[in-house]
C-alpha cells in the first residue's frame, strides 16, 4: 500500500452525506438576500497582495500573520483572499459601479483563507456570506444592513444569539482618542502581555480584545471608552441608528469595548455572537467603512457591510438541532436483471429522468436482492425490477418501498404514475 496523503491542517471536507444541510442554509440565504433586493457578486479567489495590506491594514492580524501569499512566477505577490470586502470594493471601482447607479446593494458567498491556529470554529479555509451597501451615508443604510443580518439568523431559526453594536467614530476623531488611550495606558504597558506590548504602538485598539486576565483588568480600570470621546455629529449618528433599530424591534446591546479587527471601519460597527459557541463565538461582524473606496483609488463612496462565517453558523444550528436527519429522497430505483435487458432499461431510466424524476440504477451488476437493499439505503420512494418478462409484457411492478405494495403499470406510463 502506498502512503496516504492527508488534507491540509485547518481544512475540512464537506462530505456528500452532510452537504444537504449546507445547501438548505445556502438556499435560504439566497432567498433572504433577494427579499432585501441585494444582488450577488463573485470575485476571484486570489488578488494582488497590496489590495489587502492597503485596505484591511498593515498592522492587523490578518495582514501581519494570516495571509497565504505567494509570488506569481517569481514576480508579483498574490494572496488567497482572507476576506471579501476588499475584493468587492476593488471590483466596484474597476467596473465603475458608481456610474451605473449611485447606490448598490451586493452580497457574496465563498471560501476565504487565513493561516491562523486551527481550533473549534476557526479554520484555514472557511466560508463567509456577507453584504455591502455602497452609496448611502445615512443611518437607514446601517439599519437596513443590520436588519438583514438579524433577519437571516431569525429566519434560520437560531435562538441563542445577541446583536452587539458600538461606534468607532470617524477616523480623525478616532485618532485623537487613540492618543488619549495611549497616554492613559502607558503607565501600565510594562505589566501587559507580550502581544499587547507589541500592539501598543501599532494597533492599540486591539488591546480591548486581549483574553489575558491581567490585561483585561488593566483595560477595565484604565482604558477610556471611545463612546465617551465622540463628537456631537458622531453621537447623533449613533443615536439615530439606535432609534431606527428600536422602531424595527431589533434587540441589541451596546458593547463599548468592541473594536473589530480591521482598520477600515468608521462610525457604527456590530457583531452577532452565539451563546452556543464557546470562545470563537462571533457569527457575524460588520460596520460602516466610509473611506475604503477612496483609499483604494475610487471616488468617495460611503459604505456599510457585514461578513458572516458559515462554519460557526452550521455548528450553532447543529447544537440547536435545526436540521432534519435526512438527505433528499430519491424518486425511484431501477434494478436491472441481466445483460439482455440492460440497454432497454437504461433507455427507460433516461426517459424518466428527462421527465424530471430522480432515478438511480444498478451500476455493479449485482443480484436483485443486493439491488433492493441498495434501493432501501438510497431511500428511494419506489423501485422497479426490469427483466425479460417486463420487457415482453411492456409492464412493470412499481413497488412503494415504505409499504412494500406493488402496482402494475405500463412502461410508457411510468412517468404518469410518478407525476401524480
Ligand atoms: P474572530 O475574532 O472570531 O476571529 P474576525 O474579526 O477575524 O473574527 P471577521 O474577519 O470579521 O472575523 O469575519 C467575520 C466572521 O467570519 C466571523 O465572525 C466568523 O464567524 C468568521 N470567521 C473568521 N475567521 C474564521 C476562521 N478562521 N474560521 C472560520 N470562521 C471564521
Ligand atoms: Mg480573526
Amino acid at each position: 500500500m502506498k502512503n496516504k496523503i492527508k488534507s491540509v491542517k485547518g481544512t475540512y471536507d464537506l462530505l456528500p452525506s452532510e452537504i444537504y444541510k449546507w445547501q438548505e442554509v445556502e438556499n435560504k440565504l439566497r432567498s433572504i438576500f433577494s427579499l432585501y433586493n441585494f444582488l450577488e457578486i463573485r470575485t476571484p479567489i486570489f488578488e494582488k497582495s497590496k489590495l489587502f495590506s492597503r485596505s484591511v491594514g498593515e498592522f492587523t492580524d490578518i495582514v501581519n500573520k494570516e495571509m497565504y501569499s505567494f509570488l506569481d512566477k517569481g514576480k508579483e505577490s498574490l494572496t488567497l483572499r482572507p476576506e471579501l470586502t476588499a475584493s468587492v470594493v476593488r471590483s466596484y471601482i474597476e467596473h465603475n459601479f458608481q456610474q451605473i447607479s449611485s447606490i448598490h446593494k451586493i452580497w457574496y458567498y465563498g471560501p476565504l483563507f487565513r493561516q491562523e491556529k486551527p481550533q473549534a470554529g476557526r479554520y484555514r479555509q472557511f466560508y463567509q456570506f456577507g453584504s455591502e451597501i455602497f452609496g448611502s451615508a445615512y443611518p437607514e443604510s446601517d439599519v437596513e444592513l443590520i436588519d438583514l443580518a438579524y433577519t437571516i439568523y431569525t429566519k434560520l431559526g437560531l435562538k441563542n444569539w445577541t446583536l452587539y453594536i458600538n461606534t468607532l467614530g470617524k477616523k480623525e476623531n478616532r485618532n485623537k482618542y487613540i492618543e488619549i488611550l495611549k497616554e492613559s495606558l502607558f503607565p501600565y504597558k510594562d505589566k501587559m502581555c507580550a502581544n499587547c506590548k507589541n500592539r501598543f504602538d501599532k494597533n492599540i485598539l486591539r488591546l480591548f480584545d486581549c483574553k489575558n486576565s491581567n490585561c483585561k483588568k488593566i483595560m477595565n480600570e484604565y482604558a477610556p471608552l471611545i463612546i465617551d470621546h465622540l463628537s456631537n455629529d458622531e453621537k447623533d449618528y449613533f443615536e439615530e441608528v439606535k432609534s431606527l433599530l428600536d422602531q424595527l424591534n431589533i434587540n441589541y446591546e451596546i458593547d463599548p469595548t468592541m473594536v473589530r479587527g480591521l482598520d477600515y471601519y468608521t462610525n457604527m460597527i456590530f457583531e452577532i455572537r452565539s451563546e452556543n459557541l464557546g470562545s470563537q463565538d462571533a457569527l457575524c461582524g460588520g460596520g460602516r467603512y466610509n473611506n475604503l473606496v477612496e483609499d483604494l483609488g475610487g471616488k468617495f463612496t460611503p459604505a456599510v457591510g457585514f461578513a458572516a462565517g458559515m462554519e460557526r453558523l452550521m455548528i450553532a444550528m447543529e447544537k440547536e438541532n435545526l436540521f432534519k436527519n435526512e438527505s433528499e429522497e430519491l424518486d425511484i430505483y431501477i434494478a436491472i436483471m441481466n445483460k439482455n435487458v440492460r440497454n432497454k432499461a437504461m433507455q427507460i431510466v433516461k426517459e424518466i429522468r428527462n421527465n424530471g424524476h430522480s432515478v438511480d440504477m444498478d451500476l455493479q451488476r449485482r443480484s436483485v436482492k443486493a439491488m433492493m437493499r441498495e434501493a432501501n439505503k438510497k431511500r428511494a420512494k419506489y423501485s422497479i425490477v426490469i427483466g425479460e418478462n417486463e420487457l415482453q409484457s411492456g409492464e412493470v411492478n412499481i413497488k412503494t418501498m415504505e409499504s412494500g405494495k406493488a402496482k402494475t403499470v405500463k412502461i410508457d406510463k411510468i412517468n404518469d404514475f410518478l407525476s401524480v
